[in-house]
């Protein structure tokens, strides 16, 4: 989501005229876009500022910007604790930006702008021209979450669940299409919670992009159990657009630990959705979120996950140590011992690796469908992804970047597939 957030902010701070420099002591302006969600976010920022002051110590002050949920999370005290920043914006508030520097500009008074002002950002982002122009780009439909899992700064960052209007995506699709787009990935902190006017879900708009002729590929993330709807599975099914590979965080595979969590749902329930899946999609693949060394965790229900994982067999999934997130209910916990935690997420990554690289083997030889995404920008080699998402290598040429073509898999590691065999266009369906 900073990805796209990020785009938007250089859409926005270009019709005041900034152009991006990759040059850094050309800059005048710097915008930091962070994310709360992990420890150090907020360290990690002041460092970076640090390391403008100094690059600037001889030259003009640039304009300094942090903006994002740790800009949210930590509001004036950011400013007070680092005079060398000029203004705080938080994720629901970025839309202001242009204005935001003018007035800095006209009046040189540190800005602090952390409304949820939401409505109004969608409205404003849907009237701004979208100038990315990548062959896979992202949408946000939806923002916020109600779900307050007990470890999550989510809810206090980013604010209640809000659904943008369902003419509001379909438009900004089509515009993305427009403009060369081929594959959309549809986003929302808990994007399967979409639900604009009681109306339209996540299904009436895999639907209606399903039907948009140039559009090839589609994807969503990030979905909470609770919300796989039997209508959202069916498109599964029924959208051949709609990618088989579903991000779909359990965190544990502990019921006790998934209790104190506050996720709302069991290991029981997990499994039955995966199960309609499949029978949905026999080739779908599962990916997904661990968080290990939640306070309270023992060994037993490490060895649930373990179980857990080892049922379902994820790929591409993400695994931490649980770090507290100051105003999380999670952060007052005492927590477990660190090392115990270290030994738990190797064995944790080690399977998963394992998972994937088993996965990854499946390829070879054989043939199969890539979307050609970019030039690698080192080497005379393309990037492209399989339908599931795993990185593919390839030779291929400038003209076939946006392509969906077939290739043979000569090789893998644990990350990549790798083809240097001829490329065929596939078909439109
Ligand atoms: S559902 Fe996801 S975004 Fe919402 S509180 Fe839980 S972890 Fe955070």
């Amino acid at each position: 989501m900073n990805e796209y957030d990020s785009n938007r902010i250089y859409d926005i701070v270009s019709l005041i005229g900034y152009t991006k420099t990759l040059v850094k002591k050309e800059a005048d302006c710097f915008v930091l876009n962070t994310c709360h969600i992990r420890e150090k976010a907020t360290e990690k920022v002041y460092d970076e500022i640090g390391r403008i002051r100094k690059d600037f110590k001889n030259l003009k002050k640039p304009l300094v910007v942090v903006s994002g949920c740790v800009a949210q999370a930590e509001s004036n005290e950011m400013i007070k604790r680092e005079p060398y920043i000029d203004m705080v914006i938080g994720p629901q508030s970025y839309h202001k930006i242009g204005d935001l520097i003018l007035d800095y500009e006209r009046k040189k008074k540190k800005i602090n702008e952390t409304e949820f002002d939401v409505i109004n950002k969608f409205d404003l982002l849907e009237k701004i021209s979208n100038s990315q122009n990548k062959t896979s780009s992202y949408i946000t439909i939806q923002e916020g979450c109600d779900k307050f899992c007990n470890f999550c700064v989510v809810p206090y960052t980013r604010g209640p669940e809000y659904s943008r209007s369902f003419s509001q995506v379909i438009n900004e699709a089509k515009n993305l299409v427009s403009n060369g787009v081929k594959e959309i990935i549809l986003l929302g902190q808990n994007v399967n919670a979409y639900n604009f006017n009681n109306k339209y879900k996540l299904s009436s708009l895999i639907i209606a992009l399903n039907n948009i002729t140039e559009l090839k590929r589609i994807r969503f993330t990030t979905s909470h159990p609770k919300d796989m709807t039997d209508d959202l599975i069916e498109c599964f099914t029924n959208c051949e657009k709609l990618m088989p590979l579903l991000h779909l965080p359990i965190q544990s595979g502990s019921n006790k630990v998934l209790k104190l969590m506050n996720r709302k749902h069991d290991r029981e329930y997990y499994f039955s959705i995966i199960e309609k899946l499949k029978k949905a999609n026999e080739n779908i693949k599962i990916s997904s979120d661990f968080i290990v060394g939640y306070p309270g965790e023992t060994e037993k229900d490490f060895q649930d996950t373990v179980d857990l994982v080892e049922k379902v067999g994820f790929l591409n999934s993400y695994s931490f140590i649980f770090s507290p997130r100051p105003g999380t209910p999670s952060a007052k916990k005492e927590l477990n011992n660190i090392e115990e935690n270290i030994k738990r997420l190797k064995i944790l990554q080690n399977i998963l690796e394992n998972f994937q690289y088993k996965n990854n083997k499946k390829y070879l030889s054989k043939n199969c469908e890539v979307l050609i995404e970019n030039k690698l920008e080192k080497e005379e080699k393309y990037f492209g992804r399989t339908k599931t998402m795993i990185p593919v290598i390839l030779d291929a040429d400038d003209s076939k970047i946006g392509e969906l073509v077939k290739v043979k898999i000569t090789s893998c590691n644990k990350k990549n597939l790798f083809s240097s065999h001829k490329i065929n266009k596939v078909k439109a369906a």
